[in-house]
């Protein structure tokens, strides 16, 4: 497949990932149609201005989103980039997504780019909480409150209105300048400032290879487009890579 001989040939690859490879984990893309944002307007939820002046009406939201993301498990495509990273293949996976699934399915150097699920912090005294306490304040309650002041935690995600987390930024974009290829993966590379990205990869020189269900704004500029779901192109890729 030609997408194994890019990843071969234009190395270093860095992936960039965005919630298209966590649907067939059972996770929807808040931005389509019928997605968690179809019934609700994100700025009520999720913006900093709407934790500041109502954080429980945010946890109402939040409560069921993280439980959901807990439960999910990685998919092939996930398996997948972990595996083409420990052949060394891949050097880093940056992604737009909050859910850890990366990680869980091995990947090592992974740059979260909206932060993520891994921790909450407590705005009053700055005290930070990783998940799997989250989850248990949550059990007894409809939002975690900070067992040392009782402020109600924030999710360690980047809100509607919040900046990006500076590091994971200037990472990804060094990443991207340094990538002989940009493997986007289940993003349509709408959101700025990570749709940046691939036009840092492409003015240092590199090549920019897209894997999604449907058309991105970079479809004309990608050397490579391959329109199936991620789950069935990445495990292909690592078997063909595997046979050298
Ligand atoms: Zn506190």
């Amino acid at each position: 497949m030609k997408l194994a001989d890019l990843i071969r040939t234009r190395q270093p690859c860095v992936v960039l990932t965005g919630a298209g490879v966590s649907t067939e984990s059972g996770i929807p893309d808040f931005r389509s149609p019928t997605g968690m944002w179809a019934d609700v307007d994100p700025l009520e939820y999720a913006s900093l201005e709407a934790f500041r002046s109502g954080p429980l009406k945010v946890w109402t939201f939040y409560k069921p989103r993280v439980a959901m993301l807990t439960e999910a498990e990685p998919n092939a495509a996930h398996v997948a980039l972990a595996e083409l990273e420990r052949l060394g293949f891949v050097q880093a996976v940056v992604t737009q997504n909050i859910d850890l699934l990366h990680e869980r399915a091995g990947s090592k150097d992974v740059v979260e780019v909206h932060g993520s699920i891994r921790a909450a912090t407590c705005p009053g005294c700055g005290e930070r909480y990783p998940l799997a306490e989250v989850l248990e304040l949550l059990a007894d309650a409809d939002a975690p409150a900070c067992p040392s002041c009782g402020g109600i935690l924030k999710p360690d995600v980047v809100f509607f209105g919040e900046l990006l987390p500076p590091a994971a930024i200037d990472r990804a974009y060094d990443l991207a300048r340094g990538a002989g290829l940009l493997l986007v993966v289940g993003s349509t590379l709408e959101v700025f400032p990570v749709a940046g990205l691939p036009l840092e990869t492409l003015r240092a020189g590199g090549e920019l290879a897209i894997v999604n269900r449907g058309p991105t704004a970079f479809d004309n500029k990608a050397s490579l487009r391959v329109d199936l779901a991620a789950g069935e192109v990445l495990p292909q890729v690592v078997a063909e890579l595997q046979e050298g």
